[in-house]
């Protein structure tokens, strides 16, 4: 029997991979964390019973320890907590659903520990790439993706490992205003931009699919998984969310991975790589779809992936720099104090005012995080 822990457990892909767990039956659940949502993970714990549980407050993992007294399971809080469950001895497999650049520290304590990754925190990559990638590799653990993109790569990858990629072709829906002004774009509200047209997420990642920063991020950490350069990753808008990304190889062949979009088919790829799995749910209707089609990018009205690929071009901390601005602005966006171009402004503002450290280790990627929080603090607070 497999033996997991997850990060993050309570949120989107938290909860789909329990799904898949449930539905599957033959996956131990050794660890979970939640942020706050003890309600949920108590439930969670009652019915996966694991071994270690781990809120981020000590005063929250007081308040569950009271409430699962009757059960044999440790209940643990902060930092030491989340690194407790990345290690913890029985499971093979970390899931990283936690939001945020502090699944880093956890995910590096996993990989040292032997465990597989199941990577859907995205941070950790974009910002400590340069870290993750090479401990992976010494380590001998597999980073296996679960965004829907770089499983979709991944799948492309399957025996193909020894064959020279020319291209990765990484396809977005172009998010609601796909095709609207800057202008349109300086006017919309916060429940416009929480309306995917295809995907259910959590919500900070929908604002940042409806400013495309996403697809920036995602570029960023393409890009350390499959070891290419930035000149060798295209965005592909491709509005249908049928195609979940391409491989071109060097002899102009394209391998396409297709489906309907739900994210429990790369958890569960991720999950049971390289077994394929009978998945509940919609199919390809190939009689019904009409057409997919294809465009490119606006870049000049969604700047988050234009400044997305000039941070990943200067490198070092300005990733970190891109993403701890974006964090903070989609926030200030979420609370309505800031519009939603303003997140451009802000991210804009953050980079012209980072000095790059060239190859920074983990302290100095969250001493950039928190200067750059402190800045955006600075001027939109109080
Ligand atoms: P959610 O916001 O839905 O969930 C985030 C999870 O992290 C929750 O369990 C939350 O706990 C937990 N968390 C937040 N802060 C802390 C903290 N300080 N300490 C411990 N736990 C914390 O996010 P998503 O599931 O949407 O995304 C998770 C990651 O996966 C992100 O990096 C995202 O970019 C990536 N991703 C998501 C996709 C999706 O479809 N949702 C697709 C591809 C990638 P609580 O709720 O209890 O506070």
């Amino acid at each position: 029997m497999k033996t997991i822990a997850i990060l993050g457990s309570t949120g989107s892909i938290g909860t789909q991979t329990l799904d898949v767990v449930r539905a599957n039956g033959d996956i131990h659940v050794a660890a979970l964390s939640a942020g706050k949502n003890i309600a949920l993970l108590e439930q969670q714990i009652r019915e996966f019973h694991p071994r270690l549980a781990c809120v981020w407050n000590e005063e929250d993992a007081k308040t569950l320890r009271t409430k699962v007294a009757d059960l044999p399971v440790k209940i643990l809080s902060g930092m030491d907590g989340l690194n407790e469950v990345a290690v913890c001895e029985e499971a093979s497999i970390l899931v990283t659903a936690i939001v945020g650049m502090i699944g880093i520290v956890p995910t590096i304590a996993a990989i040292r520990a032997g465990k597989d990754i199941a990577l859907a925190n995205k941070e950790t990559l974009v910002t400590a790439g340069h870290l993750i990638m090479p401990l992976a590799r010494r380590c001998g653990i597999r980073i296996l993706p679960v965004d829907s993109e770089h499983s979709a790569i991944f799948q492309c990858l399957n025996g193909e490992r020894q064959n020279k990629i020319d291209k990765i072709l990484l396809t977005a829906s172009g998010g609601p205003f796909r095709g609207r002004s800057y202008e349109e774009l300086k006017r919309v509200r916060v429940e416009d931009a929480l309306k995917h047209p295809n995907w259910s997420m959590g919500q900070k990642i929908t604002i940042d699919s409806a400013s495309m920063v996403n697809k920036g991020l995602e570029v960023m950490e393409a890009r350390w998984l499959f070891d290419v350069s930035l000149d060798q990753i295209q965005v592909v808008v491709q509005p249908q969310s049928i195609i979940h990304s391409m491989v071109q190889f060097e002899d102009g062949a394209v391998i396409a991975q297709l489906g309907t979009p739900d994210m429990k088919l790369p958890i569960q790829y991720a999950l049971y790589y390289p077994e394929r799995r009978f998945l509940a749910g919609e199919r390809l209707d190939f009689a019904k779809i009409c057409s997919i089609t294809f465009e490119n990018p606006d870049a000049d009205t969604f700047l988050g992936l234009q400044y997305a690929f000039e941070a990943a071009r200067i490198g070092g901390s300005m990733p970190t720099v891109f993403n701890a601005a974006n964090e903070r602005a989609v926030s200030l966006f979420l609370h309505r104090q800031i519009t939603f171009t303003d997140i451009y402004e802000i991210i804009r503002d953050c980079m012209d005012h980072h000095a790059v450290l060239l190859n920074p280790d983990v302290a100095q990627i969250l001493a950039t995080e928190q200067s750059v929080y402190e800045r955006i603090a600075s001027q939109h607070c109080g």
